[in-house]
């Protein structure tokens, strides 16, 4: 049971209109209470708001609004209070100060979603999910995030435990009082179909969980191509916006856009593009290492070509660099000249200067990397890396088993296999957790979350 009272800044450091300053345990209103000149805290009811101002050894500090929250229906389970202050840096840190001084400790990064999750109010995966609303960079990450904060993830994988469950007490019953004189036969008629079965479920949500990953994190994305191609043109038609600079004199385009477009829901993560925009050729002036490097990194190459160019010895060496890449080949400047010059494979004629073919090039990375429309209602999206990479585990598991049902191996051995898909799939929602897993999923918070 935690009994302490913890404080911190919950708002982002830095000057804004309001900050605030939250508290949760058993002390908070106590703590607020003293510092607080205006109504009495304790005995207000929850869930209510009051004006008044910190007032610290006969120094007024500032005016402010007081949210209290009393136990169990708050995001702890805890009493919880919030402070809006005015949103100073020095305000802010200075009523965190007098409220330490009062007796509560200083929270660490992450600890108030940490204590939601101790006291039992999320799981492990809703806990993530602030992290994923806070991080969210599209309206379709953004309801993916909402999603695991509703508990649908934990939902997901409780009825894929359930089922697991059912199988391994299927197992112990028969060992125990076996029904079968064959445990063979056993496993082979009733075990593996429910695990086959189980398997293609934790197949086909990590076969979405790629969409998922794409609309979370979205795709590095490297728009490469000689100088003069059309490439910031390219960006700009993307951006909707100008925010490159694009000028008539070969060789002046200076990369001012750095980070994220937005394309209907996926969000292409710009890399490099300072050294893939430079003014000089790419490979003469960041070397073909360096270009092996931004070629390997990217998911998503955007090959400009203008198509009354022909193509130069770098543009082959470009070529055959990205050809195992997922690579769009875009012909540029088709306006300028009715017959298509170049003709390649997964590629797209476009005028980037007359924003022509821009929206068939959305369509065309859309289709690359969410085959098929992605329906954001749909929970199934699990987008979490982590998660991923425990479903690969819990897959993993059921597959040895069915191999060992496969080899006849002694029954109690299938067990195992299955024990350890269980705890793979509770680690997710932070059943089975150890303590070592809660402080580095904990620590990726900021303070005061
Ligand atoms: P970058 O060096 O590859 O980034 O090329 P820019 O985007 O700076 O474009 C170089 C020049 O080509 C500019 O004068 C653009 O206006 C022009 N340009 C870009 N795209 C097109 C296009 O689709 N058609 C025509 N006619 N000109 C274009």
């Amino acid at each position: 049971m935690i009994t302490d009272t913890i404080a911190q800044i919950s708002s982002a450091l830095g000057q804004g209109a309001i900050s605030i300053v939250r508290m949760s345990g058993e002390d908070s209103i106590k703590i607020a209470n003293k510092v607080f000149d205006g109504t009495n805290l304790e005995t207000v009811p929850s869930h209510t708001v009051h004006y008044g101002h910190i007032v610290y050894k006969d120094n007024n500090i500032d005016e402010v609004l007081i949210t209290v929250f009393k136990a169990p229906k708050t995001f702890t389970t805890e009493d919880i209070v919030e402070i809006n202050c005015h949103g100073g840096v020095f305000v802010a840190n200075k009523i965190l100060e007098i409220l330490l001084l009062e007796g509560a400790r200083s929270a660490n990064p992450g600890e108030f979603t940490e204590r939601a999750f101790l006291n039992g109010r999320i799981d492990l995966t809703q806990a993530e999910a602030v992290m994923d609303i806070i991080e969210a960079k599209s309206d379709l990450s953004l309801s993916l995030a909402n999603k695991g904060l509703d508990g649908e993830i934990y939902k997901l994988i409780v009825n894929l435990r359930t089922d697991l469950l059912n199988i391994i007490a299927h197992i112990e019953v028969n060992i125990d009082y076996p029904e079968y004189d064959d445990v063979v036969q056993l496993s082979n008629n009733v075990i593996k179909p429910k695990i086959v079965n189980l398997l293609s479920k934790i197949e086909n949500l990590l076969e979405k969980a790629s969409y998922g990953k794409v609309i979370k994190d979205g795709v590095k994305t490297a728009i490469i191509g000689k100088p003069n191609v059309g490439k910031s043109s390219l960006l700009n038609a993307l951006l909707r916006e100008d925010k490159a600079i694009v000028t008539e004199i070969q060789g002046t385009t200076r990369d001012i856009v750095e980070g994220n477009i937005n394309i209907g829901g996926i969000i292409l993560n710009l890399i490099d593009t300072a050294g893939i925009r430079e003014s000089e050729d790419l490979i003469e002036k960041i070397g073909i290492d360096k270009a092996k490097t931004i070629i390997n990194e990217a998911e998503l190459i955007l090959f400009v070509l203008d198509n009354n160019q022909i193509l130069t010895e770098d543009d082959e060496k470009l070529l055959e660099l990205t050809k195992y890449k997922k690579r769009i080949i875009i012909i540029n400047k088709t306006d300028l000249n009715k017959e298509l010059y170049h003709t390649f494979e997964n590629s797209i004629s476009v005028s980037a200067l007359h924003k022509t073919g821009i929206n068939e090039l959305e369509g065309m990375i859309k289709k690359m990397f969410l085959s098929g429309e992605v329906n954001p209602t749909d929970q199934t999206y699990i987008s979490n890396a982590r998660h991923i990479a425990k479903l690969n585990e819990a897959l993993k598991s059921l597959k040895d088993s069915v191999i060992a049902i496969k080899d006849a191996l002694p029954i109690d051995m299938v067990e195992i296999d299955l024990k350890a898909a269980w705890s793979a799939l509770g680690e997710i929602i932070g059943d089975t957790s150890t303590t070592n897993l809660l402080d580095e999923l904990f620590s990726k918070f900021c303070l005061g979350k």
